[in-house]
């Protein structure tokens, strides 16, 4: 392809001009131990009968370089928290290579193994917290069908990686970890803008020509149009993505344009969170606690925002501001016929949005600290000849202070109940048909911290087995799964306000 490469073959922090990628060796651990695969991803790939391999854990540990490939790290620019932030790449991911397998294309990419050109002032590495994060969280969102990059494996590295937590005065240590990620590209938004800032439109329209060739192949048009098309495209996949994470409450947490997919996926799981207690103004991220800008519901908005940067650094290719508006503006054309149909959904309805209805539980839900997953759920149960008393009833196990449920509070409840009944009465749909189809687009079991938590404390004493168990159950998050009951519950009293964790 005609992606330029880095010339200097160090891992010497530097600005990298002129290539859009640098050559890198992932970093030998020195005891790996392989915690977990997937085995739907390896499926997918094709690998399944090899993950128990020595061979497998070499690679996907980053210790051997399999044969005739070339490992590299990217360059990339971006946007953190509104900010230009200049060149940042790739600092601790690797790209091994790509696999084609049923006409797909896979890039296998290590996180956490090592320096790269783009580290700048950190490590390359990664601890076993975060990496169990993002390998679990990263499977469970694909299976509750949020297009997402993957994870086929965790591995232990043996090392240890010291963060900047001071306990008594003492560095700390932790674990280290590798996770094996993989997606058609990790291509983001920061590629385009990085050639873009450095006004070198010759890499920027050999990235926008690599970038549609391989995964935009619907792509027929040439010129400007095609670039164009191009853009309308990465709008339409992006508005997709952050409908569903509207819809299941997830919070990414770092909306930067470097975190922003190229072909609308979730990529990058820091400290992202659920939406627990139905805040619309909860963020995971601690270090966004001021301005929350990448709160719950500023979700749709920043993905919008971070497409108008798109947009400044496709314009060379492009240069028709007229039909680029035209692109932008379709982005909320489309997320205000598809974000009520979606609400409508969650509540089983088929009839039109009822702003004023929609709006009043929204506020009922945060006002009454309802746990969003499991009162979605609840709601599902509500029958057609269900007084509003009976129904109320039905969702209360869904509030976390059940007792703060004042009496005026229960009327605004009852009325909103007495509204949905009338609903629900003048749908077509039988109880049954309703849940079954409400139940396909609320889960049931989502990854929340204090699961995460729990899976991560026990790997640090060095037992692994939660991790298997929670990607067993969040393969299917639709499901009942009534062995696993435990975990349709509220977050416990100690995971309250808990965030994740980046680094
Ligand atoms: P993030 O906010 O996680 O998307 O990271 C922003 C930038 O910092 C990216 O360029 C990452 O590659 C880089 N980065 C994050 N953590 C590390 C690390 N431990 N070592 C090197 N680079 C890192
Ligand atoms: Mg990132
Ligand atoms: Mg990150």
């Amino acid at each position: 392809d005609n992606l330029p490469a880095d010339k200097d073959t160090t891992t010497t922090r530097r600005q990298v001009f002129d290539a859009a990628y640098s050559y890198v060796t992932p970093r030998v651990p020195s005891h790996a131990k392989l915690l977990h695969v997937s085995d739907d991803m390896a499926d997918r790939l094709g690998i399944s009968s090899a993950t128990q391999s020595a061979a497998f854990l070499n690679l996907v540990s980053g210790k051997e370089v399999f044969p005739n490939t070339t490992p590299y790290a990217m360059a990339y620019a971006g946007h953190q928290f509104g900010n230009w932030a200049g060149q940042l790449g790739d600092g601790r991911a690797i790209n091994l290579f790509e696999i084609l397998k049923d006409n797909q294309r896979w890039t296998l990419q290590l996180k956490g193994a090592g320096e790269t050109p783009y580290s700048r002032n950190a490590d390359g590495l990664a601890v076993l917290r975060s990496s169990i994060r993002e390998h679990l969280c990263s499977e469970a969102m694909y299976h509750l069908g949020v297009p997402t990059t993957r994870s086929l494996a965790l591995v232990g590295t043996g090392d240890k990686v010291l963060r900047d937590v001071l306990y008594n005065g003492n560095p700390a240590y932790e674990d280290g970890a590798v996770v094996c990620r993989v997606a058609p590209t990790f291509i983001r938004f920061g590629n385009f803008q990085l050639f873009a800032a450095r006004k070198d439109s010759k890499n920027l329209k050999a990235l926008a020509d690599y970038t549609i060739h391989y995964f935009y192949p619907e792509i027929t048009t040439t010129g400007k149009e095609k670039y164009l098309q191009f853009y309308q495209e990465v709008v339409n996949r992006t508005v997709e993505m952050v409908l569903h994470w509207q819809r299941v409450g997830f919070v990414h947490g770092v909306m930067n344009t470097d975190n922003m997919s190229i072909l609308g996926l979730t990529i990058d799981y820091g400290p992202y969170g659920w939406l627990e207690d139905y805040d619309p103004d909860w963020t995971p991220n601690t270090t966004d606690a001021e301005g929350r800008r990448y709160r719950f519901r500023n979700q749709p908005d920043i993905a919008l925002w971070n497409l108008v940067q798109l947009g400044n650094a496709l314009y060379p290719l492009i240069e028709d501001l007229t039909s680029m508006e035209l692109v932008l503006n379709s982005y909320s054309a489309n997320f205000d016929i598809a974000f009520p149909k979606m609400m409508q959904e969650k509540l089983g309805l088929t009839s039109t949005y009822d702003e004023h209805f929609q709006n009043e539980l929204i506020a009922l839900l945060a006002i009454s600290e309802t746990d969003m997953t499991i009162f979605y759920r609840n709601l599902s149960q509500v029958s057609k000849t269900d007084s509003s008393e009976e129904a109320f009833d039905k969702i209360t196990t869904a509030f976390y202070h059940p007792d703060k449920i004042t009496t005026a509070l229960k009327t605004r409840w009852l009325a909103w109940m007495i509204l949905y009944l009338e609903k629900i009465a003048a749908e077509t749909r039988t109880d049954d048909e309703r849940k079954t189809a409400m139940n396909k687009v609320n889960p049931k079991y989502v990854l929340r911290n204090y699961m995460a938590q729990m899976a991560i404390e026990a790997a640090e004493k060095g037992v692994y087995a939660l991790i298997d168990d929670l990607y067993r159950l969040l393969k299917n998050p639709y499901d009942e799964q009534p062995q696993n009951e435990k975990w349709f519950a509220k977050r416990p009293d100690w995971a309250r306000n808990k965030i994740g964790c980046s680094m």
